[in-house]
């Protein structure tokens, strides 16, 4: 029979703010569970709805704010109405206030396509998020988590690429609104832990992949998986020897949340990615092989500043939060087919 619900008080670690946890439990007796109120910027859109979705289910106070330019509702619906989920529509150039014990900004867009449309905004977006949500963290004494990105380290002349490398980025390149953004994010976050003490850390996400990317995303995985559904041919931007390394989603999910609960003075920063890597041409042949049909490949002139290689050295990961992919290439294509099936068929 199931038991009823159990109310008890939990406080937060940082807040003086007290919260009532509804729990279910199966001996009808009370357990404390450390429950937190979390934000997470950019939480409607592929990898932050994921999160959102982790820690809702894990029993936190989740703020998810989004202002829905690469992000969509559709992402987080299923968690609309939960009591402890929120949703707002909240562009990180404002400060916002709340009162937090965690944040994970992940606001900006990554895809080539999405951050290009408007690269002042990007800029814009990775700058002031970042500035705002450290103010929020110095001022809750938050623990605050940036979502950093493999572009920093640009095209990079040292393989596979280790946290230590500085990159090779073009300043002034279609990318580097995207790219420096990002870079100036991770020199603002350093400072506000050296001067303000703020529990600050840093991650690198290496190509990530998986159900919610939009169709439209414009990433290699998504439009080749697309493409094929769809019977179109798959479009290799150059000559298709360029690599990368893709990470299944659930595996990057579960490496953010170890890097939040390292101790306060480990800041990274991590990469966080699948170190198998391929040729464009390869996944192209994967993606093909798997889907079956009559796509064939094309080859498109490759966008400037492209990286040649990319592939994250885990040491670190590895040692610091005990993480390492679990889902191969291999087996990540056919969860994202599925879905890609049927969401066109839908
Ligand atoms: N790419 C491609 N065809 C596509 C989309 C992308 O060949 O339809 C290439 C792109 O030029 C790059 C690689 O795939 O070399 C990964 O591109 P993506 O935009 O997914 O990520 P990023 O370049 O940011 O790593």
């Amino acid at each position: 029979m199931r038991s009823s619900p159990t109310y008890i008080f939990s406080p937060f670690s940082l807040v003086n703010r007290f919260f009532v946890v509804p729990l279910q439990n199966k001996n009808n007796k009370a357990t404390f569970i450390s429950m937190k109120r979390i934000l997470v910027t950019g939480g409607a859109g592929f990898i932050g709805s994921h999160l959102c979705e982790r820690l809702v289910n894990e029993g936190h106070d989740v703020i998810c704010i989004d202002n829905f330019y690469s992000g969509s509702k559709e992402n987080v619906w299923h968690l609309i109405g939960k009591p402890n989920f929120e949703i707002v529509r909240h562009d990180v150039i404002n400060p916002y206030w709340a009162e937090v014990d965690e944040i994970y900004n992940l606001a900006c867009p990554a895809s080539p396509i999405y951050y290009q449309n408007d690269p002042i905004q990007t800029t814009k977006t990775s700058f002031f998020g970042a500035y705002h949500m450290l103010g929020l963290a110095r001022r809750t004494k938050a623990k605050i988590l940036q979502s950093s990105t493999s572009e920093v380290y640009g095209d990079p002349n040292i393989h596979p690429q280790p946290e230590s490398y500085w990159g090779n980025v073009n300043p002034i390149g279609l990318r580097s609104c995207y790219d420096e953004g990002k870079r100036v994010a991770e020199t603002l976050f350093f400072d506000y832990y050296r001067l303000h003490k703020v529990r600050a850390k840093v991650i690198r996400i290496f190509n990530t992949y998986g159900p919610r990317m939009a169709v439209s995303d414009g990433r290699v995985v998504s439009n080749f998986v697309v493409q094929a559904l769809r019977g179109e041919d798959l479009t290799i931007y150059g000559d298709g020897q360029q690599t990368r390394s893709f990470q299944y989603v659930s595996d990057l999910i579960e490496g953010m949340i170890r890097m939040m609960d390292t101790p306060d003075d480990f800041t990274g920063p991590v990469n966080l990615g699948n170190p198998g890597e391929f040729t464009m041409l390869e996944l192209a042949e994967k993606v093909i092989k798997k889907i079956g049909g009559k796509s064939k490949i094309v080859f498109r002139p490759l966008p400037s500043d492209d990286p040649k290689m990319r592939r994250p050295d885990i040491t670190v990961a590895k040692r610091e939060l005990g993480w390492e992919p679990k889902v191969p290439l291999d087996e990540g294509l056919d969860h994202i087919i599925a879905y890609f099936r049927d969401y066109l068929q839908r």
